[in-house]
Protein backbone atom coordinates (compact mmCIF):
# COMPACT_ATOMS: atom_id res chain seq x y z
CA UNK A 1 0.00 0.00 0.00
CA UNK A 2 1.31 3.56 -0.98
CA UNK A 3 -1.42 5.54 -0.58
CA UNK A 4 -3.84 6.27 1.86
CA UNK A 5 -7.32 8.76 2.65
CA UNK A 6 -8.84 10.14 5.60
CA UNK A 7 -11.71 11.75 5.59
CA UNK A 8 -14.42 13.39 8.65
CA UNK A 9 -18.19 12.73 8.23
CA UNK A 10 -21.30 13.63 10.31
CA UNK A 11 -21.44 15.44 13.36
CA UNK A 12 -17.85 17.25 13.46
CA UNK A 13 -15.87 16.18 17.26
CA UNK A 14 -13.67 18.13 19.29
CA UNK A 15 -10.70 15.60 18.73
CA UNK A 16 -10.63 14.88 15.16
CA UNK A 17 -7.97 17.07 14.33
CA UNK A 18 -5.97 15.46 16.14
CA UNK A 19 -7.02 12.17 15.00
CA UNK A 20 -5.91 13.15 11.68
CA UNK A 21 -2.73 14.64 12.73
CA UNK A 22 -1.86 11.07 14.61
CA UNK A 23 -3.05 9.44 11.28
CA UNK A 24 -0.62 11.48 8.81
CA UNK A 25 2.51 11.35 10.62
CA UNK A 26 2.19 7.25 11.97
CA UNK A 27 1.68 6.90 8.34
CA UNK A 28 5.23 9.01 7.18
CA UNK A 29 6.73 6.21 9.21
CA UNK A 30 5.56 3.41 6.93
CA UNK A 31 6.24 5.86 4.12
CA UNK A 32 2.66 6.26 3.19
CA UNK A 33 1.05 9.35 1.21
CA UNK A 34 -1.83 10.45 2.40
CA UNK A 35 -4.51 12.45 0.85
CA UNK A 36 -6.79 14.58 2.80
CA UNK A 37 -10.70 14.48 1.58
CA UNK A 38 -12.11 17.77 2.89
CA UNK A 39 -16.13 18.11 3.62
CA UNK A 40 -16.62 14.09 4.11
CA UNK A 41 -18.01 11.94 1.44
CA UNK A 42 -19.59 14.76 -0.08
CA UNK A 43 -15.65 16.10 -0.57
CA UNK A 44 -15.15 12.02 -1.84
CA UNK A 45 -17.36 12.65 -4.84
CA UNK A 46 -16.41 16.03 -5.66
CA UNK A 47 -12.39 14.96 -5.54
CA UNK A 48 -12.15 17.92 -2.87
CA UNK A 49 -8.68 16.35 -2.22
CA UNK A 50 -5.35 18.18 -0.16
CA UNK A 51 -2.32 16.36 0.01
CA UNK A 52 -1.33 16.00 4.24
CA UNK A 53 2.34 15.94 5.72
CA UNK A 54 3.60 15.57 8.69
CA UNK A 55 4.24 19.15 8.75
CA UNK A 56 0.87 20.33 7.22
CA UNK A 57 -0.58 19.23 10.54
CA UNK A 58 1.43 21.16 12.79
CA UNK A 59 -0.89 23.10 15.16
CA UNK A 60 -3.62 21.52 14.76
CA UNK A 61 -3.79 19.42 17.62
CA UNK A 62 -5.40 21.83 20.17
CA UNK A 63 -8.15 22.78 18.06
CA UNK A 64 -12.06 22.39 17.77
CA UNK A 65 -14.08 20.79 14.85
CA UNK A 66 -12.40 19.29 11.69
CA UNK A 67 -10.07 21.52 9.35
CA UNK A 68 -11.13 18.98 6.34
CA UNK A 69 -14.69 19.89 7.18
CA UNK A 70 -17.11 17.60 7.27
CA UNK A 71 -20.73 17.20 5.28
CA UNK A 72 -23.84 14.86 5.56
CA UNK A 73 -23.78 13.23 1.73
CA UNK A 74 -27.30 11.88 0.63
CA UNK A 75 -25.87 10.74 -2.83
CA UNK A 76 -23.57 7.88 -0.94
CA UNK A 77 -26.72 6.40 0.23
CA UNK A 78 -26.73 5.52 -3.44
CA UNK A 79 -25.66 2.87 -5.66
CA UNK A 80 -24.13 5.16 -7.99
CA UNK A 81 -22.96 7.60 -5.06
CA UNK A 82 -20.67 4.16 -4.04
CA UNK A 83 -19.85 3.23 -7.29
CA UNK A 84 -18.82 6.85 -8.15
CA UNK A 85 -16.99 6.94 -4.95
CA UNK A 86 -15.12 3.98 -5.65
CA UNK A 87 -13.82 5.18 -9.28
CA UNK A 88 -12.81 8.37 -7.60
CA UNK A 89 -10.03 6.05 -5.41
CA UNK A 90 -9.30 3.88 -7.60
CA UNK A 91 -8.70 6.69 -10.35
CA UNK A 92 -6.72 8.42 -7.38
CA UNK A 93 -4.57 5.16 -6.80
CA UNK A 94 -6.25 5.37 -3.11
CA UNK A 95 -5.63 1.79 -1.63
CA UNK A 96 -6.84 2.66 2.15
CA UNK A 97 -9.38 4.65 3.63
CA UNK A 98 -9.80 6.15 6.97
CA UNK A 99 -13.14 7.98 7.60
CA UNK A 100 -13.60 9.63 10.96
CA UNK A 101 -17.11 10.02 12.24
CA UNK A 102 -20.21 8.03 13.74
CA UNK A 103 -22.41 4.85 12.85
CA UNK A 104 -23.55 6.69 9.78
CA UNK A 105 -20.31 7.52 8.57
CA UNK A 106 -19.44 3.75 8.81
CA UNK A 107 -22.85 2.46 6.93
CA UNK A 108 -21.25 4.31 4.44
CA UNK A 109 -17.87 2.91 3.92
CA UNK A 110 -19.02 -0.70 4.86
CA UNK A 111 -20.62 -0.19 1.55
CA UNK A 112 -17.66 1.05 -0.24
CA UNK A 113 -15.58 -1.79 0.85
CA UNK A 114 -17.96 -4.55 -0.36
CA UNK A 115 -18.15 -2.47 -3.83
CA UNK A 116 -14.46 -1.86 -4.69
CA UNK A 117 -11.40 -3.23 -3.78
CA UNK A 118 -10.46 -0.79 -0.91
CA UNK A 119 -9.13 -1.43 1.95
CA UNK A 120 -11.15 0.71 5.19
CA UNK A 121 -10.47 1.45 8.72
CA UNK A 122 -13.11 3.31 11.03
CA UNK A 123 -12.57 5.63 13.94
CA UNK A 124 -15.31 6.30 16.09
CA UNK A 125 -15.87 10.20 16.93
CA UNK A 126 -19.13 11.60 17.76
CA UNK A 127 -19.63 13.86 21.21
CA UNK A 128 -23.15 11.17 21.36
CA UNK A 129 -20.55 8.52 22.20
CA UNK A 130 -22.97 6.23 20.78
CA UNK A 131 -21.04 3.86 18.63
CA UNK A 132 -20.68 0.03 19.73
CA UNK A 133 -17.23 -1.12 20.22
CA UNK A 134 -15.31 1.01 21.41
CA UNK A 135 -15.92 2.92 25.61
CA UNK A 136 -15.43 6.13 24.28
CA UNK A 137 -15.64 8.57 21.14
CA UNK A 138 -13.36 11.35 20.19
CA UNK A 139 -15.15 14.07 21.65
CA UNK A 140 -17.49 12.95 24.26
CA UNK A 141 -15.02 13.91 27.05
CA UNK A 142 -14.81 17.29 25.78
CA UNK A 143 -18.26 17.99 25.18
CA UNK A 144 -19.45 16.52 28.62
CA UNK A 145 -16.83 18.79 29.98
CA UNK A 146 -18.09 21.78 28.01
CA UNK A 147 -22.03 20.64 29.47
CA UNK A 148 -20.74 20.49 33.17
CA UNK A 149 -19.00 23.73 32.84
CA UNK A 150 -22.36 25.60 32.46
CA UNK A 151 -24.15 23.47 34.80
CA UNK A 152 -21.73 24.74 37.74
CA UNK A 153 -22.38 28.06 36.48
CA UNK A 154 -26.20 27.58 36.83
CA UNK A 155 -25.80 25.84 39.74
CA UNK A 156 -24.58 29.52 41.23
CA UNK A 157 -27.59 31.27 40.40
CA UNK A 158 -29.83 28.19 41.33
CA UNK A 159 -28.60 28.24 44.39
CA UNK A 160 -28.87 31.68 44.86
CA UNK A 161 -32.52 31.63 43.83
CA UNK A 162 -33.33 28.97 45.17
CA UNK A 163 -34.66 27.54 41.87
CA UNK A 164 -35.75 24.61 39.38
CA UNK A 165 -33.46 24.42 36.29
CA UNK A 166 -34.28 22.21 33.15
CA UNK A 167 -30.97 21.86 31.45
CA UNK A 168 -31.34 20.25 27.70
CA UNK A 169 -27.64 18.70 26.72
CA UNK A 170 -27.09 16.86 23.12
CA UNK A 171 -28.69 13.15 22.75
CA UNK A 172 -31.06 12.85 20.12
CA UNK A 173 -30.83 8.87 20.49
CA UNK A 174 -28.93 8.41 23.39
CA UNK A 175 -28.20 9.53 26.81
CA UNK A 176 -24.77 8.90 26.94
CA UNK A 177 -23.94 12.78 27.69
CA UNK A 178 -26.71 13.40 29.97
CA UNK A 179 -25.44 10.30 32.19
CA UNK A 180 -22.33 11.74 32.89
CA UNK A 181 -22.58 14.96 32.93
CA UNK A 182 -25.44 14.51 35.51
CA UNK A 183 -23.42 12.61 37.59
CA UNK A 184 -20.77 15.05 37.69
CA UNK A 185 -23.04 18.18 38.21
CA UNK A 186 -25.19 16.33 40.84
CA UNK A 187 -27.98 16.79 38.96
CA UNK A 188 -31.50 16.21 40.85
CA UNK A 189 -32.31 13.81 38.23
CA UNK A 190 -31.48 12.78 34.71
CA UNK A 191 -33.91 12.11 31.86
CA UNK A 192 -32.95 10.32 28.90
CA UNK A 193 -34.21 8.44 25.53
CA UNK A 194 -33.41 4.98 27.40
CA UNK A 195 -35.70 5.33 30.30
CA UNK A 196 -39.78 6.17 30.76
CA UNK A 197 -39.79 9.33 31.99
CA UNK A 198 -42.76 9.59 34.68
CA UNK A 199 -43.48 13.30 35.18
CA UNK A 200 -45.89 12.41 38.30
CA UNK A 201 -42.72 10.82 40.58
CA UNK A 202 -40.50 13.69 38.91
CA UNK A 203 -42.89 16.64 40.38
CA UNK A 204 -42.68 14.51 43.97
CA UNK A 205 -38.46 14.39 43.68
CA UNK A 206 -38.77 17.97 42.90
CA UNK A 207 -41.03 18.72 45.76
CA UNK A 208 -39.17 16.52 48.33
CA UNK A 209 -36.04 18.14 47.31
CA UNK A 210 -36.81 21.81 48.29
CA UNK A 211 -39.00 20.01 51.18
CA UNK A 212 -35.70 18.85 52.55
CA UNK A 213 -33.94 21.76 52.05
CA UNK A 214 -32.30 21.86 48.86
CA UNK A 215 -31.36 25.54 47.45
CA UNK A 216 -31.43 24.14 43.89
CA UNK A 217 -32.87 21.39 41.94
CA UNK A 218 -31.21 20.86 38.30
CA UNK A 219 -33.14 18.28 36.02
CA UNK A 220 -30.77 17.50 33.03
CA UNK A 221 -32.46 16.01 29.84
CA UNK A 222 -31.55 14.32 26.90
CA UNK A 223 -32.87 16.27 23.69
CA UNK A 224 -34.29 13.22 22.44
CA UNK A 225 -36.16 12.67 25.68
CA UNK A 226 -39.14 10.87 24.94
CA UNK A 227 -41.40 13.15 27.37
CA UNK A 228 -40.98 15.69 24.90
CA UNK A 229 -38.04 17.78 25.30
CA UNK A 230 -37.07 19.96 27.99
CA UNK A 231 -40.25 22.57 27.52
CA UNK A 232 -42.47 20.01 27.31
CA UNK A 233 -40.97 18.30 30.27
CA UNK A 234 -40.96 22.03 31.98
CA UNK A 235 -44.28 22.57 30.99
CA UNK A 236 -45.67 19.10 32.12
CA UNK A 237 -43.90 19.99 35.80
CA UNK A 238 -45.46 23.08 36.22
CA UNK A 239 -48.96 22.36 35.63
CA UNK A 240 -48.65 20.27 38.27
CA UNK A 241 -46.55 22.40 40.40
CA UNK A 242 -47.03 25.64 39.85
CA UNK A 243 -43.24 26.45 40.48
CA UNK A 244 -41.24 29.49 38.76
CA UNK A 245 -38.60 27.27 36.81
CA UNK A 246 -35.63 28.28 34.06
CA UNK A 247 -34.80 26.61 31.00
CA UNK A 248 -31.56 26.46 29.62
CA UNK A 249 -30.94 24.95 26.28
CA UNK A 250 -26.71 24.10 25.89
CA UNK A 251 -27.08 23.79 22.03
CA UNK A 252 -23.83 23.26 19.79
CA UNK A 253 -21.78 25.29 22.41
CA UNK A 254 -21.26 21.31 23.07
CA UNK A 255 -19.48 20.94 19.98
CA UNK A 256 -17.08 23.11 19.57
CA UNK A 257 -13.90 24.15 21.85
CA UNK A 258 -10.19 22.52 22.13
CA UNK A 259 -10.58 18.90 22.90
CA UNK A 260 -9.84 17.86 26.17
CA UNK A 261 -6.24 16.05 27.11
CA UNK A 262 -8.45 12.61 27.69
CA UNK A 263 -9.68 13.38 23.78
CA UNK A 264 -6.46 14.40 22.12
CA UNK A 265 -4.65 10.84 23.60
CA UNK A 266 -7.78 8.44 22.62
CA UNK A 267 -7.45 10.30 18.81
CA UNK A 268 -3.61 10.00 19.21
CA UNK A 269 -4.00 6.52 19.88
CA UNK A 270 -6.64 5.39 17.65
CA UNK A 271 -5.50 7.29 14.95
CA UNK A 272 -2.07 4.89 15.03
CA UNK A 273 -3.77 1.92 15.66
CA UNK A 274 -5.89 2.81 12.25
CA UNK A 275 -2.57 3.31 10.32
CA UNK A 276 -1.20 0.36 11.99
CA UNK A 277 -4.29 -2.00 11.36
CA UNK A 278 -4.36 -0.85 7.24
CA UNK A 279 -0.25 -1.58 7.19
CA UNK A 280 -0.85 -4.62 8.52
CA UNK A 281 -3.43 -5.49 5.57
CA UNK A 282 -6.52 -5.37 7.81
CA UNK A 283 -9.69 -4.26 6.28
CA UNK A 284 -13.24 -3.76 7.74
CA UNK A 285 -12.74 -3.08 11.53
CA UNK A 286 -13.47 0.30 13.64
CA UNK A 287 -10.57 0.48 15.89
CA UNK A 288 -11.98 1.74 19.46
CA UNK A 289 -11.04 1.55 23.31
CA UNK A 290 -12.08 -1.32 25.47
CA UNK A 291 -11.09 -1.16 29.25
CA UNK A 292 -7.82 0.44 28.60
CA UNK A 293 -6.76 -1.96 25.00
CA UNK A 294 -7.27 -1.19 21.48
CA UNK A 295 -9.69 -2.94 20.18
CA UNK A 296 -10.72 -4.31 16.96
CA UNK A 297 -14.42 -4.16 16.13
CA UNK A 298 -16.11 -5.30 12.77
CA UNK A 299 -17.09 -2.07 10.69
CA UNK A 300 -21.03 -4.30 10.13
CA UNK A 301 -21.36 -4.65 14.46
CA UNK A 302 -21.09 -0.81 14.59
CA UNK A 303 -23.68 -0.58 12.69
CA UNK A 304 -25.99 -2.97 13.67
CA UNK A 305 -24.97 -3.32 17.25
CA UNK A 306 -26.61 -1.22 20.14
CA UNK A 307 -23.64 0.53 22.73
CA UNK A 308 -25.02 -0.80 26.10
CA UNK A 309 -25.43 2.06 29.25
CA UNK A 310 -24.40 1.53 32.47
CA UNK A 311 -27.77 1.70 33.97
CA UNK A 312 -26.35 1.41 37.51
CA UNK A 313 -25.68 5.33 36.97
CA UNK A 314 -29.25 6.01 37.08
CA UNK A 315 -29.23 4.58 40.25
CA UNK A 316 -26.71 6.59 41.53
CA UNK A 317 -28.11 9.72 40.84
CA UNK A 318 -30.94 8.91 42.68
CA UNK A 319 -29.16 7.60 45.52
CA UNK A 320 -27.01 11.05 45.26
CA UNK A 321 -29.61 13.56 44.91
CA UNK A 322 -30.56 12.45 48.86
P1 LIG B 1 -22.95 11.59 14.14
O1 LIG B 1 -23.14 10.48 15.13
O2 LIG B 1 -22.09 12.67 14.65
O3 LIG B 1 -24.24 12.08 13.55
P2 LIG B 1 -22.59 9.91 11.83
O4 LIG B 1 -21.40 9.41 11.13
O5 LIG B 1 -23.50 8.87 12.44
O6 LIG B 1 -22.09 10.95 12.92
P3 LIG B 1 -24.55 10.53 9.76
O7 LIG B 1 -25.10 11.82 9.34
O8 LIG B 1 -25.50 9.47 10.24
O9 LIG B 1 -23.43 10.85 10.85
O10 LIG B 1 -23.70 9.89 8.54
C1 LIG B 1 -22.68 10.63 7.91
C2 LIG B 1 -22.70 10.34 6.45
O11 LIG B 1 -22.43 8.94 6.22
C3 LIG B 1 -24.03 10.59 5.72
O12 LIG B 1 -24.22 11.94 5.38
C4 LIG B 1 -23.84 9.73 4.47
O13 LIG B 1 -23.03 10.37 3.52
C5 LIG B 1 -23.09 8.52 5.02
N1 LIG B 1 -24.05 7.45 5.33
C6 LIG B 1 -24.89 7.35 6.38
N2 LIG B 1 -25.66 6.26 6.29
C7 LIG B 1 -25.31 5.63 5.15
C8 LIG B 1 -25.74 4.43 4.47
N3 LIG B 1 -26.69 3.65 4.99
N4 LIG B 1 -25.13 4.11 3.30
C9 LIG B 1 -24.16 4.88 2.77
N5 LIG B 1 -23.72 6.02 3.35
C10 LIG B 1 -24.27 6.39 4.52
Amino acid sequence: MKKIGVLTSGGDAPGMNACIRAVVRCAARYKLEVIGIQRGYYGLLEKDFIGLTPRSVANTIQRGGTFLGSARCEEMKTEEGINKAVQVLRKEGIEGLIPIGGDGTFRGVVALAKAGDIKVIGIPATIDNDVYGTDYAIGFDTAVNTALEAIDKIRDTAGSLQRLFFVEVMGRDRGFIALDVGIAGGAEDILIPETKTEIEQLCLNIRRNFKKGKKSNIVVVAEGDEAGGVFQVAQQVWERLRLDYRVCVLGHIQRGGSPTARDRILASKLGAAAVDALAEDKSGFMVGELSGEIALTPLEETCTKRKRMDGSLLQLVKVLAT
